[in-house]
């Protein structure tokens, strides 16, 4: 029997891995000596980045989603089953149709997921656009808003480091356009003593944000949400009234993450420069799912499963070890409806936000289309 790799989680990360190793072991696949499989949930892959676009109407939801089949490498078996366990010693995973797959290599790549139902209040009182339905509600809450107060609620850990800050410029751009923002006012609050994890981050937003008006909160840790009175308070004991509440959700891991014993929270153990799950020589983990103190966005897990594709691919043909991720990611961020800046930063270069400009926000754009070439790992 050949090397058998399974892959748990066909978003990003999986999809990435499952194709970059189908390009570099193609003799592998066609003699046998290797197998790849991946296990997901669903037939369809989500754009999740182009969800920010939605509650603007500025995306139509069937470019945010293609057939998983079509983005995977046709070589690579996927079964839309999802894991229920992963048994680490026994080298197996049981999926919820109740078959047993056992493995040489193992990849987790099963993502993180939003939990407003976390905070007492939040999924009765709060509009966010961090899944589709809940970008469709924000789109029709914004298209009925007339002005009043909104508070841009941020909880951690979540994905897209930089989503918050995008979502706030472009709600001052578009109620400016429709000659709201005269009547509305914005805050923004985060739950450290700065407006973004990243340092010279936080100071880029706090002036743009003072530059435009806005409002912030720091040390903002969201206690509840009073949906009937409209109001949002924090631990530290703080209350805004809102018209108009966007929340970035409190996130998790996998289910079956935490429901293996691999990791509080779903997050799960792993080195930071090999990518392995801590203590293990055949079990990777990649994407949204490590407990790496880094950000968890598509161009991390990007760059984190081109790593894993090589290291994987090395130990298969010469049973040696390519490289170690360096802790690289690049985002472009919106900063209005039509200009755009980026970040990009490693575990030794922090990132150094440049001036707006309509041009980083086109490229953002073209990217948004880019993104299936990406996933197929032509790009
Ligand atoms: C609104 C928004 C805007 C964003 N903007 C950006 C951006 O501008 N730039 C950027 O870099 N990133 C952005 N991101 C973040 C980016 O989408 C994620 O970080 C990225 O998708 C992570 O990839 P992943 O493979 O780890 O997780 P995912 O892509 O979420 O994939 C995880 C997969 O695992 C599957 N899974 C879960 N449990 C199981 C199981 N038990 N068995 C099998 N499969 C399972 C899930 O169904 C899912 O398909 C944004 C995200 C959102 C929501």
């Amino acid at each position: 029997m050949g090397k058998r790799i399974l892959i748990v989680g066909g978003g990003l990360a999986g999809t990435i891995v499952a194709n970059g190793l189908c390009r570099q072991l193609g003799q592998e696949l066609r003699d046998g000596s290797v197998s790849i499989t991946v296990l997901g949930t669903s037939d369809t892959h989500l754009y999740q980045p182009g969800l920010l676009y939605v509650p603007f109407g500025r995306i139509r939801e069937s470019e945010l989603f293609r057939e998983q089949r079509k983005v995977l490498d046709r070589r690579v078996p996927y079964l839309i089953d999802p894991a229920t366990n992963i048994d680490l010693e026994a080298k197996e995973v049981t999926t919820e149709s109740g078959k047993t797959l056992g493995y040489d290599y193992l990849v987790i790549a099963t993502g993180s997921r939003i939990m407003p139902q976390n905070v007492p209040g939040m999924a009765e009182g709060a509009h966010w656009f961090y899944d589709l339905e809940g970008a469709r509600r924000m789109r029709d809450a914004l298209d009925a808003f007339e002005g009043g107060k909104i508070v841009v609620n941020v909880n951690a850990p979540h994905k897209c480091p930089v989503a918050p800050l995008e979502i706030t410029f472009m709600l001052y751009d578009y109620l400016t356009a429709k000659g709201l923002m005269k009547k509305t006012e914005i805050t923004y609050t985060y739950p450290i003593g700065r407006l973004h994890a990243l340092e010279p981050v936080g100071e880029w937003a706090q002036g743009e944000m003072d530059r435009l008006g806005l409002k912030y909160e720091t040390f903002f840790n969201t206690k509840e949400v009073d949906s009937k009175a409209k109001t949002i308070s924090s631990e530290e004991g703080t209350t805004f009234d809102y018209d108009l509440l966007v929340t970035i959700p409190p996130h998790q891991g996998a289910q079956v993450i935490e429901d293996s014993g691999l990791g509080t929270g779903g997050w799960v153990p792993t080195d930071r420069e090999k990518l392995l799950h801590d203590g293990s020589t055949d079990v990777f983990v990649v994407g949204d799912t490590t407990n790496i103190p880094i950000s968890k966005a598509g161009s991390t897990a990007h760059f984190e499963a081109d790593t894993v594709v090589d290291n994987l691919s090395s130990l298969i043909t010469e049973g040696r070890w390519a490289r170690n991720y360096d802790g690289k990611v690049f985002c472009f961020v919106e900063t209005g409806m039509d200009t755009g800046t980026y970040v990009w930063f490693n575990y030794t270069t922090p990132p150094n936000p440049g001036p707006p400009s309509q041009m980083v926000h086109w490229f953002k754009l073209a990217y948004n289309r880019l993104y299936w070439l990406s996933a197929r790992g032509l790009l």
